[in-house]
């Protein structure tokens, strides 16, 4: 008796090519087979009459075979299998090329199935190379809803079906992992019954059922290794803050402007987190440029009074000097103290109330007694590792993660399931649409002139550089050749380069630069992607443009109109194709980041967004990531298990299933 357990060279019909192909896709035992879903399916349940069929359709008839007989062909020296069927209805030709050995194993004078495409022959209607499967077995090519399945080099549906069917008897042996009241409570097949069916369906019905219940068990298990992450790694108990709403109306009316009120409704959900005797796990989102950062200051304000340090961790040096000096004004009117620690330069010191640096340098140099607050600006990855170490040194401050990626809901759900969610809709009212154009290579004058145009309103301008996946180094080079363009292009114009291969200190006074305004044009890889706040600059042109994702893009648009001035965004390809002008034209038109994050999971999977292609426990067979109804439902379902028993103890069939390890490396 085969086992779901055993290697599939020991199914019958295996030979060592097939074992090798199977490998290579993944398939090694019985199981990994009966999880080798199809990618449709298709009703051949319909058995015609001979005298019904009709020309280009496909056809499956119930017959009886006669005259077969075999012959090459004089003109392309093909193998020809030619014969006849008869129903009660009436008769047909029947035609295979270039399988000749259908002369024995087919037998005259018997039934079968026969299921293939009807042409018109010299003779008559015939149906060309169609399945034939003898009448007195169940079929498995036709007479019912046959599964397709992806097909890689030799590896063919026929060829998966006949496997799929021999090792199908062993999902007796998979014990049903789901909980009985989750079954019940939604009316679900057992496994073994939603497996069968979804391979091989008597009906339609089946068929819906299996698909139901299979694809809420990916979601599920998902949602349940996200919650078990919750309640097990971020649950920690912290000193709470009591929200102190005179010193907030005070800070707040000390600013130069009015928070929006999407600012005000997280800063508000933050403050309420920082309350509670457990750790806050909250993410921020909020599109580039809509002021995460003040609402954030806002709250290390309040931690500071309490007598408690905020770390805000940073992902490059430049955007840890920016936050720097941002918040520096403001803190000074509170009497705060903040200290900044770079590669480069320490400026006041690591006993300050606030301390902003880089991921790195925070975690190695500053005494983190009595933190109470770190905030994580752009660094989604950062999680239990980092809580375990800080737990370690006895300490589990509140965590608030901030992100301009704007990410679906439906895949927030996933990823940040574990987190809470709190998201800035709208920018500041003073903002203007920025302006953006699709050009083709040959059009990239009119980006170039329009930074002609603005340059001499000291206004400034950013060119990205098309970017190299593969390699900074010729990222960089892409960069320096551009920045040599660009210098000829403005001759009398003070241009800059930035890329990762430039040490930390010429990166940080060409950002400075820039910054001050003694640089009129930027060119830059991506380094500048995240978080660069430069009020003045009004264009953004980017070349190779089209080897950027939707959000990328979105991103680099962000780095401009950050002011009330009018801005300007360019998006020019190297190379064109009918599917790159129209997503470059889908990014002109699409403002809105969320749109923008939509349409790329859409198109492209939640891979491509945030570089999570290499992560097993986002690779959905049948689920849906956009179906938000389906992904709600089986979150619900893995809250209630998770909140009955924490660590699954009652579940073992359950933790076995969830993938809790690769969910947790992949949030080190
Ligand atoms: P991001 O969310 O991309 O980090 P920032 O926090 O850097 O955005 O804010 C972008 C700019 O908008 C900053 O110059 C900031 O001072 C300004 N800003 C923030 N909130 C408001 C507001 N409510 N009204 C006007 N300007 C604001
Ligand atoms: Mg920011």
């Amino acid at each position: 008796m085969l086992k779901t357990t055993d290697a599939i060279d020991q199914i019958t019909g295996v030979g060592p090519a097939l074992a090798l192909t199977l490998k290579k896709n993944g398939v090694q035992t019985a199981e990994d087979l009966i999880y080798y879903f199809p990618r449709k399916w298709e009703d051949l349940s319909h058995l015609s009459p001979i005298a019904e069929v009709k020309e280009d359709e496909k056809a499956t008839i119930k017959a009886t075979l006669s005259n077969l007989k075999s012959f090459r062909s004089r003109f392309k020296k093909m193998s020809i299998v030619q014969g006849i069927a008869t129903d009660e209805s009436g008769i047909i030709n029947l035609v295979w090329f270039n399988q000749p050995y259908l002369k024995t194993s087919l037998k005259p004078a018997q039934e079968y199935f026969l299921t293939g495409q009807v042409k018109k022959g010299q003779r008559g209607l015939q149906l060309v190379s169609p399945t034939a499967e003898a009448a007195d077995k169940t079929p498995l090519h036709s007479g019912k809803i046959v599964p397709i399945y992806p097909e890689t080099g030799k590896l063919t549906t026929k060829i998966l079906r006949r496997l799929i069917r021999n090792v199908l008897p062993t999902i007796r042996d998979l014990a049903d992992y789901l909980p009985d009241q989750v079954i019940h409570q939604h009316h679900f097949p057992r496994l073994h019954t939603a497996l069968e069916a979804l391979h091989f369906p008597t009906d339609e019905e089946a068929l819906q059922e299996a698909k139901d219940r299979l694809s809420f068990d990916e979601l599920f298990l998902t949602q349940l290794a996200v919650q078990y992450m919750k309640a097990n790694y971020f649950n920690e108990p912290a000193t709470p803050i009591k929200m102190n709403v005179d010193l907030i109306k005070q800070v707040l009316a000390g600013l130069p402007f009015t928070l929006t009120n999407s600012q005000k409704l997280a800063l508000h959900e933050i403050l309420q987190d920082l309350e509670k005797p457990k750790t806050a796990n909250r993410i921020l989102m909020g599109d580039v440029g809509s002021g995460k950062t003040i609402v954030i200051a806002v709250a290390a304000i309040e931690v500071a009074k309490a007598g408690l340090k905020t770390a805000i961790m940073a992902p490059t040096e430049v955007l840890a000097t920016q936050h720097y000096y941002t918040l520096k004004p403001i803190l000074d009117k509170q009497r705060i103290s903040l200290a900044l620690i770079t590669q480069n330069e320490t400026i006041g010191d690591t006993t300050a109330d606030i301390i902003i640096g880089t991921h790195a340098l925070i975690q190695e140099k500053v005494e983190l007694k009595s933190l109470g607050l770190v905030v994580i600006d752009e660094q989604h990855r950062f999680g239990v590792k980092q809580r375990e170490a800080l737990k370690q040194k006895g300490i589990s401050p509140h965590f608030i993660t901030l992100t301009a990626t704007p990410i679906p809901r439906t895949l927030a759900l996933t990823i940040f399931g574990h987190l809470d969610i709190s998201v800035i809709h709208t920018k500041p009212l003073n903002r203007k649409p920025i302006i953006t154009q699709s050009l083709t290579f040959q059009q990239k004058d009119l980006a170039y002139q329009r930074v002609a145009k603005e340059l001499p309103t000291h206004h400034q301008a950013f060119v990205i550089a098309p970017l190299i996946e593969t390699s900074e180094k010729l990222s960089a080079q892409s960069a320096t050749k551009l920045f040599k363009e660009v210098s000829a292009r403005f001759p009398t114009a003070k241009v800059g380069l930035l890329h990762g291969q430039l040490d930390a200190q010429t990166k940080a006074t060409t950002m400075h630069d820039f910054k001050t305004g003694r640089l009129d044009i930027l060119v830059a890889t991506t380094v500048i992607e995240v978080g660069v706040d430069i009020p003045n600059a009004t264009v953004m042109v980017i070349e190779g443009a089209e080897r950027f994702g939707l959000a990328q893009l979105h991103q680099l648009r962000g780095r401009v109109g950050r002011s009330n001035l009018q801005s300007y965004c360019f998006a020019i390809p190297s190379e064109a194709s009918d599917e790159v002008t129209e997503r470059l034209d889908l990014f002109a038109k699409t403002l809105d980041g969320f749109k923008l994050a939509e349409i790329d999971l859409q198109l492209r999977g939640p891979g491509s967004l945030f570089g999570l292609a290499q992560s097993g426990f986002i690779k959905y067979r049948l689920a849906n990531w956009t179906d938000a109804a389906a992904i709600a439902r089986a979150q619900k379902a893995a809250c209630g298990l998770i909140e009955q028993d924490h660590e699954l103890n009652h579940y073992p069939e359950l933790k076995k299933r969830i993938n809790i390890k690769e969910m947790i490396a992949h949030r080190e």
